[in-house]
């Protein structure tokens, strides 16, 4: 795989789960890492652990304008960048009658709006640079229909539809624009629920065709890949990661009468 020395990689919400490893393994290549996130001390724990000369932005993806502001400030900290980690999301776990207009504008702020405006706000320096990579992370809930999750499946599907749509305004420009939709990752998001439903690891891995819920690494494993030029003839992709949750069948029962396998 070729490396990122030279190279800028911003990754938001590097504080922690699928960002962090993701600021680790583009370290790890060489790259330059721009952390950005909420909460300063675990930007900082993080960068302390790295190599190449990171750099620590902290801001608040759910504000008005906080996607062009942190833009900006990227751009008056290190000129230009090639490299942007979508990566900061949150959840919004809730039926549809439980949603109120302030759950969806918020998850609607984090994971679409910000996400958008940082892209338009960064791929300028990036033209300018001769192209660059915008990794996007959806979910698989844009690729299915999850119960209880209607607002959340809707900003992933977003992303998705996003990362089509940008591809093909900026890949005259060298700007490659792809997302990842990861399947069970056992980070913060999930913490709770699996500490305090009982069976509930168990009964999520028999859904998977790899019989394991999934570890930051395992995303960040691709974040590099799409990062470097190995993905160099990729652009406007979804690539699913996850264990085969999604699109695989999980069951060990034959779908068939056993007399027909063969
Ligand atoms: P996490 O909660 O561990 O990390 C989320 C990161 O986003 C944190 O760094 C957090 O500070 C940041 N963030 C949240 N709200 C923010 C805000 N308002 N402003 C700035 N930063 C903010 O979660 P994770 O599991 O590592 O999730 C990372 C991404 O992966 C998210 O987009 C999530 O939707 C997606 N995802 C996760 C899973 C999973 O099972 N863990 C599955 C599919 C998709």
């Amino acid at each position: 795989m070729s490396d990122l020395r030279g190279k800028v990689a911003v990754v938001t919400g590097a504080s922690r789960g699928i960002g962090e490893a993701s600021a680790r393994a583009l370290d790890a290549i060489g790259g330059q890492v721009i952390l950005t996130g909420r909460t300063v001390d675990d930007l900082e724990r993080v960068a302390g652990e790295l190599e190449n000369e990171p750099i620590v932005i902290p801001a608040d993806l759910a504000k008005p304008e906080a996607g062009t502001e942190l833009a900006n400030r990227i751009l008056n900290e290190v000129g230009g960048v090639d490299i942007l980690v979508n990566n900061a999301g949150i959840p919004m776990r809730r039926m549809p009658e439980k949603l109120t207009e302030e759950d969806i504008d918020l998850v609607f702020a984090v994971n679409v709006r910000s996400l958008l405006t940082l892209s338009i706000g960064l791929a300028d320096s990036m033209k300018r640079r001769g192209g660059g990579s915008i990794i996007n992370v959806s979910s698989v809930a844009g690729v299915r229909g999850p119960g209880a999750r209607v607002a959340y499946a809707g900003t992933k599907g977003a992303v998705d539809a996003m990362t089509r749509a940008l591809a093909s305004d900026w890949g005259p420009d060298g700007i490659r624009v792809n997302s990842i939709a990861p399947g069970l990752i056992a980070t913060a998001i999930w913490e709770e629920s699996r500490n305090t439903i009982p069976g509930l690891i168990e009964e999520m891995e028999g859904q998977i065709a790899l019989k394991r819920w999934g570890f930051g690494d395992d995303i960040a494993d691709v974040v590099t890949f799409f990062a470097t030029d190995s993905s160099r003839y990729v652009t406007g992709e979804t690539l699913v990661v996850d264990g085969g949750l999604a699109r695989v069948s999980a069951s060990a029962a034959p779908q068939v009468l056993p007399e027909l396998i063969e």
